[in-house]
């Protein structure tokens, strides 16, 4: 099969990193007998800087010419909150979600089997351990909510941003969420705060409701604030959880933490439609931009969910993590995961290593 990937390196390690990853692509194409055609695309800060907006005209068309994307990071401190909202990266992030129609956000927080160690938790609650499939809901809630900011006559400036949910938006996620479980341990947890938000009412009578055609997958709700607290206890616990925006921006890098590596950790962004969007969950990291000292394993495994999701390739997916987890197991780490006394390998090195394991 021959696949168009849509490429967007963005800023800091973005382009170490993407490159790296398009390397374990071009293996995965060897070894499969697949071919691939890269179409890049000029997203983020460096895109301020070339054409004056972080979201060039044209971007979402490019990318929905293509069968996926993959992007790196962007953002960084040159394009601060000061820059007037068309040149922020953060903007052309979230006009790229709404437009190619990301609803769903699927982030996969695992503790590899040879990385224990390095969990802020205590051995024997990490040793238990930790494989969640965090699902966010992406392009609905607060943060795209209508803002307001005004002048009162005796508080001083008030401001306001709305939570709205519809029924469309929360069945829409919530099924994607049980399909997903259905694939797995076959455990969902839903989170809100049906104890003071309307929104959260909704959402649990949704998730109640569409819960009936899936009667082979155990439905749990779960509050957000005992959900922060179990997270920490006893992540062994949970299987597949789904929520609202805001709640899952929180909660997905606390999920992310709890497994020790921020570099770690890949990200799945879909729709209703092709092309789906995979990133790592980190940002651009720009003090360690340039130097290659950056993990690249978050973006690796961020393609092998491109194949699972976008290509329905699983046998491809589970090679790339099988390369992975072996670099691991032979005692390979990047600076971030290497602890005192080990020696730390490179970006490029790492990703070497992977594609040769492939
Ligand atoms: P960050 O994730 O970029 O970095 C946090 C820390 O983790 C830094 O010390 C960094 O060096 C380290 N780190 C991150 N990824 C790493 C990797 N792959 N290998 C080794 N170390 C790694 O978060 P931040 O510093 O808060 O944000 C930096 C910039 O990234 C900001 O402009 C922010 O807006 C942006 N950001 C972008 C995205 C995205 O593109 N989706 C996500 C989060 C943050």
């Amino acid at each position: 099969m021959n696949y168009r990937i849509a490429v967007i390196k963005g800023d800091g390690i973005g382009p170490e990193i993407v490159t790296e990853a398009m390397g374990v692509i071009e293996a995965v194409g060897e070894k499969f007998g697949h071919t691939f055609q890269f179409v890049d695309v000029l997203l983020g800060g460096c895109a301020t800087d070339a054409v004056g907006k972080s979201y060039p005209d044209g971007t979402a068309e490019k990318c929905k010419s293509c069968d996926a994307v993959l992007l790196g990071a962007v953002g960084g401190p040159k394009w601060g909150p000061d820059k007037p909202a068309e040149q922020r990266p953060e903007t052309a992030l979230l006009a790229i979600r709404k437009d190619l129609g990301l609803y769903a956000n699927l982030r996969h927080a695992t503790l590899r089997p040879a990385l224990v160690d390095y969990s802020p938790l205590k051995r024997e609650t990490a040793e238990k351990g930790i494989d969640i499939m965090m699902v966010r809901e992406l392009i609905g809630g607060i943060y795209f909510g209508k803002r307001d900011r005004y002048e009162t006559p005796d508080r001083g400036v008030e401001c306001t941003d709305l939570m709205a949910y519809s029924e469309m938006e929360i069945e829409r996620i919530g099924r994607r969420a049980f399909e997903l479980a259905r694939l797995r341990k076959k455990k969902l947890a839903s989170v809100d705060k049906a104890n003071v938000l309307e929104t959260s009412r909704l959402w649990r009578s949704v998730m109640h409701r569409i819960a009936a055609d899936y009667p082979d997958v155990e439905l749990t709700d779960v509050l957000v604030d005992n959900c922060a607290m179990q997270l920490v206890r006893d992540p062994s616990q949970f299987d597949v959880i789904v929520t609202e925006n805001m709640f899952g921006d929180i909660l997905s890098d606390e999920a992310s933490m709890v497994t020790g590596s921020l570099g770690m950790l890949p990200s799945a962004s879909i729709g209703s439609e092709a092309p789906g969007l995979y990133e790592p969950i980190h940002g651009s990291a720009p003090d360690i931009a340039g130097q290659d000292k950056a993990n690249p394993i978050a973006t690796i495994l961020s393609v092998a969910m491109m194949f699972k999701y976008s290509f329905q390739l699983p046998k491809e997916a589970a090679a790339i993590e099988a390369a992975v987890d072996k670099a691991l197991a032979d005692g390979w780490r990047t600076a971030d995961i290497a602890k005192p006394g080990e020696t730390a390998i490179g970006c490029k090195k790492m990703g070497e290593i992977i594609c040769g394991n492939i």
